[in-house]
């Protein structure tokens, strides 16, 4: 059987994959990823936040990104009916991107890959690992490719970016359920013609359409658009099995999406998912980090996923090269304290949407531009600046001004 020797096994050639490989690429040590799929290939999470810019430019990145001439995204919009609430990224209290992009993923990633293969990083496509065995820090790692042919690649360090895929915790026992409920989605892309005139129908919309029920409509610069319902499991028990007539019924129940979407084509049948926040035990151990899916997965609702991708890629990437330098890394105070902060921070915001606190914020009647640019920033997903109160005390700081903002409207309506 054949067998290689690289300073850094990662495995997974998604955002946190291809930014981590990059990182210990640049601090000059040999790494190679390991794909199990053929790229492009198909994922969710196609809402970037303005936080990515700064690991995509850090990581040597972003100029390919650049050139995909993806559909920009200046803010995020969220709807109840008829009440508006809009966060515009350049009205933020951190300082930082402005901007990012909508993707589609199976391109975006592609890009990413294409992007780490120049710097000479070697991607194994259809390349799945199926056994890892410790030895300290060393490790062999067991991989097949698409024929069916094994070998193995002896490493000093792992990353773990397998996203959905959760290598390390699956086979060393490290899942642990979220705190999170339960939902499920259901979600295609539609080829939008009937997008509405002006920067409104390039928009990304963020719909209530229930107190737990939230549409996502994302649209590309290729003319299509995600759109995807997300919810408690009970909401799609009154619509049809069939994933289509699923689809076309939910969307008839909602003014936002019942007229641009009635008749449009989907570009696939529509999937769902059921079940996708989990959480994991540790985020490291002896030989391994664990990077974005991998290791927690919140919600999609304010689009943190790549962003926590690729910070965790960018940061576990530096802590390694540092480690091969010889430096003696603390990897729960500089790894697993610091990517709990920003999780922790997000977990704060999502429960309170579900709970429908943010409701109380973003449809009040009354806005404090100075609380609306602090949240923003949260949005964008500086969710490490500690100048920012709703970051530093961001359970007190959201429980108490949705808080008020109810007190207030009871008042109001006498
Ligand atoms: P991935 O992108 O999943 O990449 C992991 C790679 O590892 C895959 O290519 C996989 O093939 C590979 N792999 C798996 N197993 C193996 C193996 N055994 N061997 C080798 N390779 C393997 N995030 C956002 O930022 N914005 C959004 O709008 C958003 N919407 C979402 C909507 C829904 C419904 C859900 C469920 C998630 C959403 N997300 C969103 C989250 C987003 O999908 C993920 O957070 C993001 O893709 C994580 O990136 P990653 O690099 O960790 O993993």
């Amino acid at each position: 059987m054949k067998t290689e020797n690289v300073d850094v096994l990662v495995i997974g050639a998604g955002p946190a994959g291809t930014v981590a490989a990059s990182m210990i690429n640049k601090a000059g040590y040999k790494v190679k990823i390991v794909e199990k799929e053929k790229f492009p290939r198909f994922v969710i999470g196609e809402s970037l936040l303005p936080r990515v810019m700064d690991h995509l430019d850090e990581a040597g990145l972003l100029e390919g990104v650049k050139a995909a001439g993806f559909q920009e995204k200046f803010g995020a919009k969220f709807v109840r009916g008829h009440e508006v609430c809009d966060f515009n990224f350049s009205q933020q209290f951190s300082k930082g991107w402005k901007w990012t992009w909508q993707v589609p993923r199976g391109q975006f990633d592609q890009i990413l890959a294409t992007e780490v293969q120049k710097m000479g990083i070697e991607v194994n496509f259809q390349t799945a690992v199926t056994d890892i065995k410790f030895s300290g820090t060393d490790s062999t790692t067991t991989i097949v490719d698409k024929d069916g042919v094994e070998s193995t690649v002896n490493a000093k360090f792992i990353v773990d970016a397998s996203g959905y895929g959760r290598v390390i915790p699956r086979m060393f026992g490290l899942d642990e359920p979220s705190n999170l409920g339960v939902r499920k989605t259901h979600f295609t892309h539609f080829r939008d013609l009937k997008r509405p005139e002006g920067i409104d129908g390039n928009r990304i919309t963020v719909v209530v359409h229930q107190q737990r029920t939230w549409i996502w409509i994302i649209p590309f610069s290729n003319g299509v658009t995600s759109v995807g319902f997300v919810g408690d499991p009970e909401f799609f028990l009154d619509h049809p099995d069939n994933p289509i007539e699923r689809m076309k019924s939910i969307i008839a129940t909602d003014m936002h999406t019942a007229e641009r979407f009635k008749d449009a084509e989907m570009m696939f049948e529509p999937r769902t998912i059921e079940g996708y926040s989990i959480s994991t035990k540790q985020l490291f151990g002896e030989g391994y980090v664990l990077c974005g899916n991998a290791t927690e997965f919140l919600d999609p609702v304010f689009s943190s996923g790549v962003t926590f991708a690729m910070e965790s890629g960018n940061k576990a990437g530096k802590l390694v090269g540092e480690m091969l330098g010889g430096r003696n890394i603390d990897w729960q105070k500089e790894y697993t304290d610091y990517m709990m902060q920003g999780i922790n921070t997000f977990r704060t915001y999502v429960s309170g949407w579900y709970d429908g606190k943010l409701h109380s914020i973003f449809f009040a009647e009354k806005q404090m531009e100075d609380v609306k640019e602090k949240i923003c920033s949260v949005l964008a997903g500086y969710v490490w600046d500690m100048e920012n109160p709703y970051v530093n005390n961001h359970e007190e700081s959201v429980r108490k001004l949705a808080r008020v903002l109810e007190i207030d409207k009871i008042l109001a309506e006498g």
